[in-house]
């Protein structure tokens, strides 16, 4: 038994329980363990799909270039379907992803541009920008758009959102991640609230970003925009792929409790993953008392922990933040708070 070429080995990623961190807690906690992925992130499922549908509308021709603004994981993806499908990949970033996303992009022959952070979007030098000015430029090429092409939300609706439905049996109750484009909260949660529609839809949003408050008051407030060390997830805008209807509630996890977190799920339950996956445990942590007995909760960890190494797994980096003199302490604060 073979797969024809690696595109073939994305997704049917495992369930597993969490035990440790979540001890007190009531109610099974299971996170969907997105790393297993050939570019070891749940991105990967949203790439090619993006990338297929395109062929499918004529935007996307033989020999052509991909363009897009990704913070490394959607690049990945793109660029491990455009080594396959022979594409040329060129992406825009900000000098806030790590290091090692973006020296893993170039690994794939993937060309990167590296922009800062602090602009608004529609600054001439932020990655939005850039990136879309060079598909006016490059003959040939098409923008991949993860924020407000809906081929990122129904790759979700296909294959996230339906594997979770089957690996628990139905028996689901809430539904936990991290929000960046939106794309795997929203189409996995419509799926399975299409299947039953009690199932609790909860975003992981990050102090600087704008999500929470529009959910709650229908207000985009530039107020609450300012910088933050979590990646992934959080955004300055709306995008197209996070709807609103489908997503409950969302809660606010801080840089230090993600970061410490993440570090906890490695050292407690033996799992590597990334930053958001920290946001998104702390966050559920955050808001248990809404769990009872036979509450079934799975949280996205959406990648890999050996793209962080430069980050929390660093302990120089923890210290200039001053995280690392709470450490150890982080899930038991959260139980206590
Ligand atoms: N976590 C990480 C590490 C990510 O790269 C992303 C994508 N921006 C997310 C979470 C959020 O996923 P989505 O874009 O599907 O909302």
């Amino acid at each position: 038994m073979w797969y024809n070429n690696i595109l073939e080995t994305i997704g049917n990623t495992p369930l597993v329980r969490l035990n440790d961190i979540t001890k007190g807690v009531k109610g099974t906690i299971l996170v969907k363990v997105e790393t297993t992925n050939p570019g070891n992130s749940i991105k990967d499922r949203m790439a090619v799909k993006m990338i297929e549908d395109a062929e499918k509308a004529g935007l996307l021709k033989p020999g052509g270039t991909i363009i897009e603004g990704t913070s490394g994981n959607t690049g990945m993806g793109l660029a491990i379907a455009a080594v396959i499908k022979g594409y040329k990949c060129i992406f825009t970033t900000t000098d806030k992803q790590s290091k090692e996303k973006i020296d893993a992009l170039r690994a794939f022959g993937a060309q990167v541009i590296v922009c800062p952070t602090n602009v608004d979007p529609e600054d001439p030098r932020s990655y939005y920008s850039v990136s879309s000015r060079l598909e006016r430029e490059i003959p040939n090429s098409w923008k991949a758009n993860q924020y407000d092409n809906l081929s990122n939300t129904q790759a979700h609706y296909e294959q996230t959102g339906p594997e979770i439905w089957e690996q628990t049996e139905g028996r689901i109750t809430h539904l936990v991640a991290g929000v960046g484009t939106g794309g795997t909260i929203s189409g996995a949660g419509r799926y399975l609230k299409e299947k039953n529609p009690n199932i609790q839809v909860w975003g992981i949003d990050s102090y600087g970003s704008v999500f929470k408050k529009y959910k709650e008051t229908g207000i985009f407030d530039k107020e609450e925009i300012y910088p933050y060390s979590t990646e992934g997830i959080g955004e300055d805008f709306l995008p197209k792929n996070v709807d609103f209807d489908v997503i409950d509630l969302f809660e606010k996890v801080t840089d230090k409790d993600a970061a410490l977190m993440t570090r906890e799920i490695a050292r407690r339950e033996g799992i590597f993953a990334g930053n958001s996956a920290g946001a998104a445990v702390a966050g559920l942590l955050q808001l248990r008392e809404r769990l009872d007995e036979n509450s079934v909760v799975v949280i996205i960890l959406h990648d890999h922990g050996s793209r962080y190494m430069g980050k929390m797994y660093n302990e120089d980096w923890l210290r200039e933040r001053g995280f690392l003199k709470d450490e150890k302490l982080t899930a038991q604060a959260i139980l206590k708070k």
